[in-house]
């Protein structure tokens, strides 16, 4: 049986590596949250102390961690994955992080004949539980800011936002995030706004991922223009306490202004 490490079993690792479970894989489950830890061994994964023992007799390793300096400290650090893992061992890193952290820990596990890929995911957490999500990149970031703005406007006319998501949903404007992560309550009941936006994907990690993209662009001369404008609106939301909320709060945030001043 392939035995697998998992490293990160958070938001997103844990419904992932149950997925493994379930499939018949041996998962050995490592992090530094302890509550993550009982939650993989209550889903049947075996619980390491350390991510050294999680990976020491694994065949295949994932990581699922929330940013660059994680994941390599996580490689590369003392008493570390590349340290701990078998020769020929597969490491798989899922997070989203700057690709120059991949390349990095890239090198380091080639010179200690450890295989390393990176492979970041889109789906959040509805496609991480059913198994379907989709391995690299994602535009629900600016979905996220763009769907808030339209149904606060639809709202200012007084329409149903049961209606307004009926009708996009049947158009051009239709999208995964609307769909699985509807950001007004109420109407998606397994989307974080309808659990009082609890995360799915923190704020936080979007205003990071954001910023991976502007860099990225920013190093290849690309012009952006609607990329930067949502992270900044991320940014203030999470300036506003709602870094820990999933990033679809931004619609909580995004609340008519109560100013009498003509506009
Ligand atoms: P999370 O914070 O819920 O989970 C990360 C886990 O890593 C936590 O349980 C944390 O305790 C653990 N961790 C942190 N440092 C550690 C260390 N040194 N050793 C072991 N464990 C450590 O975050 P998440 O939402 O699961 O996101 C994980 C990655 O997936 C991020 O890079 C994020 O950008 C990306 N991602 C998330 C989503 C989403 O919808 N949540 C979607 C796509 C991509």
């Amino acid at each position: 049986m392939t035995r697998i490490g998992f490293i990160g079993v958070g938001t997103m690792g844990l419904p992932m590596a149950k997925n493994l479970v379930q499939k018949g894989f041996a998962v050995t489950a490592f992090d530094s949250n302890p509550e993550a830890v009982k939650a993989a061994a209550a889903a049947g994964m075996t619980a390491a102390a350390t991510a050294a023992e999680a990976v020491a007799t694994a065949d295949i390793v994932v990581t699922m961690l929330p940013s660059s300096p994680h994941v390599e400290s996580v490689y590369t650090g003392d008493g570390g994955v590349l340290a701990a893992a078998r020769k020929g061992t597969l490491c798989v890193d899922m997070s989203t992080i700057d690709p120059a952290v991949s390349q990095r820990v890239a090198k380091a596990a080639q010179e200690r004949g450890v295989r390393f890929m990176d492979a970041p995911v889109s789906g959040g957490t509805p496609r991480a539980t059913d198994g379907t999500l989709a391995i690299m990149v994602g535009g629900a970031a600016v979905c996220g800011v763009a769907v808030s703005e339209a149904f606060r406007i639809a709202e200012g006319f007084g329409m149903d936002p049961k209606v307004v998501t009926d009708v996009i949903s049947k158009s051009s404007g239709n999208t995964f995030l609307m769909g699985f992560m509807h950001p007004v309550p109420g109407l998606v009941p397994n989307a974080a706004s309808s659990n009082d936006y609890k995360p799915g994907f923190m704020t936080d990690l979007m205003c990071k991922d954001l910023g991976l993209a502007v860099d990225a662009a920013r190093n290849l001369r690309v012009p952006l223009f609607v990329t930067p404008a949502a992270q900044q609106v991320y940014r203030l939301a999470s300036s506003h306490g709602l870094g820990r909320r999933d990033f679809t709060s931004v619609y909580s945030f995004l609340k008519p202004s109560s100013g009498q001043a003509p506009v």
